[in-house]
């Protein structure tokens, strides 16, 4: 007997809806991949420059950026600025000075400082004292972290700050020049039209989304923007740290261990443990490394803060205040530039010069940095700032120090607006003109004119 109900394609052929049968599988089988479908996604903006990442160099880049006329962008992945230099607990700037005496990194390190110091939150040695190799001068300073390296140790230029105190200045700063702030965003990729980065693809919980930038910088620390764009690179595996700090410490200025163990703060009876490293190296661009280094730091710093509870009466009423919100890393991935800086180009002066820094453990020694070292001759609208620009590793620790970074973001930033300014690719910056008008403005740019 032929049944009364249309059939499937008797409905469907009479126009009405057919409602596909739900898929009860609970796995879909073994795979190797996942082809993700293509898609378009919308341009929110276009602006002159996008700073990703921002950290000391990234605020230091948008704020050169805006305040020479960009339309400046800056990305952050998380919901704070500062990077190491705040969240990472990180809250001494080493070093300013040239281990002798002389300041060698100005413009918007030294603004900072200024402006952190006008709100009681920041410490430093007086002039008068820098180059001092008077033992207990040394001392005093040594108890706020701002002495290391090998005999003869001498006071130095460097700085001790409050990092919430820095948030809240860059925060200002930033508003002040016009900078548009995107939180809560991770860089994802870049889309290249042949050398130039075409877009930006940002994530957040909006989903993905491109930005148009005449010029990018990449500020991430980890050269995520750059590795994107198939600039050349090394990268290595580090041991991480975890600083973090003790609130309760009773008369913290004068108890044994002060200066190796822990550092003093302008918090009255808050210190900072400079906890690390960790005996395991991890790949700090991995996140499975990253996630057991979080759980094995976070359990050894504790354990080093229980050890100062029991073995140090200073610590008895002591509590934990704060771990740092970033792992310790002190390198990752670096550019490999149109010029990396080596040991040996210490005290060399160099005609591209766009900044200077000394060394935190040596004194008498000043690296130039040259232009060269924050662009690939790979990608015409990108430059690098920070701790991934282009040096060895040698030179690398002093040119990821934080006042270093910001003098390299500052160096960026004012390039990126005369690039865009000129309308040049960044390989063809007038560099003689960067230098006048980074030193015009108050930045330490060394080399010869
Ligand atoms: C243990 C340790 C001790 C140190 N001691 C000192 C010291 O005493 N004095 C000193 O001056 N320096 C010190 N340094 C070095 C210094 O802290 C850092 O090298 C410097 O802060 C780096 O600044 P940066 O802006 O280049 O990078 P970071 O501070 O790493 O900033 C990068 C920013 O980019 C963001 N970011 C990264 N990836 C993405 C992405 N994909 N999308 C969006 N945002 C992203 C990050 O969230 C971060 O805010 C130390 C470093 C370590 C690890």
């Amino acid at each position: 007997m032929r049944s009364v109900l249309p059939t499937v394609a008797a409905r469907a052929s009479e126009g009405q809806r057919v409602a596909a049968a739900p898929d009860r599988r609970t796995t879909i089988g073994a795979v190797d991949s996942w082809l993700e479908p293509a898609r378009e996604l919308p341009v929110i903006g276009r602006p002159d420059v996008l700073v990703v990442g921002a950290g000391s160099a990234g605020i230091a880049a948008a704020l050169a950026a805006a305040r020479r006329g960009a339309d400046t962008w800056l990305l952050e992945r998380s919901g704070f600025l500062g990077g190491l230099a705040t969240v990472g607990l990180i809250n001494l700037l080493l070093t300013m000075d040239d281990g002798g005496g002389t300041v060698v990194v100005a413009g918007l390190c030294q603004e900072f400082v200024d402006r952190v110091e006008g709100r009681g939150a920041a410490r430093y040695p007086p002039s008068p004292e820098w180059d001092n190799e008077d033992p207990d001068a040394v001392d005093r300073w040594r108890r706020w972290g701002l002495i290391w390296g090998a005999p003869p140790e001498a006071v130095r230029y460097s700085v001790a700050f409050d990092p919430e105190v820095f948030i809240d200045v860059a925060h200002e700063a930033l508003a002040d020049a016009g900078v548009r702030l995107r939180l809560h965003s991770w860089f994802a990729s870049v889309g290249m039209s042949g050398g130039v980065v075409g877009a930006v693809i940002v994530e957040s919980k909006r989903g993905r989304e491109a930005i148009c930038p005449r010029m990018v910088v990449d500020a991430t620390g980890d050269g995520d923007v750059l590795v994107s764009a198939g600039a050349e690179h090394e990268q290595v595996a580090i041991p991480p740290y975890l600083w973090f700090r003790v609130g309760g410490v009773e008369d913290a200025g004068g108890a044994p261990g002060g200066g190796r163990e822990w550092f003093l703060t302008t918090g009255k009876g808050r210190v900072l443990v400079p906890w690390g490293p960790s005996p395991d190296r991890v790949d700090p661009c991995d996140p499975d490394d990253m996630t057991q280094a979080e759980v094995r730091c976070r359990l050894a710093a504790h354990g080093a803060f229980e050890r100062l509870r029991r073995e140090v009466p200073a610590f008895a009423d002591a509590w934990l205040d704060d771990y740092a919100r970033m792992l310790g890393i002190t390198e990752s991935r670096r550019l490999v530039g149109a010029y990396v800086l080596r040991k040996e180009d210490g005290d060399v002066r160099f005609g591209d010069s766009v900044a200077q820094t000394g060394h935190w453990t040596r004194r008498h020694v000043v690296f130039d940095v040259p232009y060269r070292c924050l662009v690939s001759p790979a990608v015409a609208n990108l430059l690098v700032a920070g701790r991934c620009i282009s040096t060895t590793r040698y030179v690398h620790q002093a040119t990821k120090e934080i006042p270093a970074a910001m003098a390299t973001g500052e160096a960026a930033g004012a390039a990126a607006a005369r690039a865009v300014a000129t309308d040049v690719a960044v390989q063809d910056v007038d560099v003689g003109a960067l230098r006048a008008d980074l030193r015009s403005r108050g930045a330490f740019v060394g080399g010869v004119d």
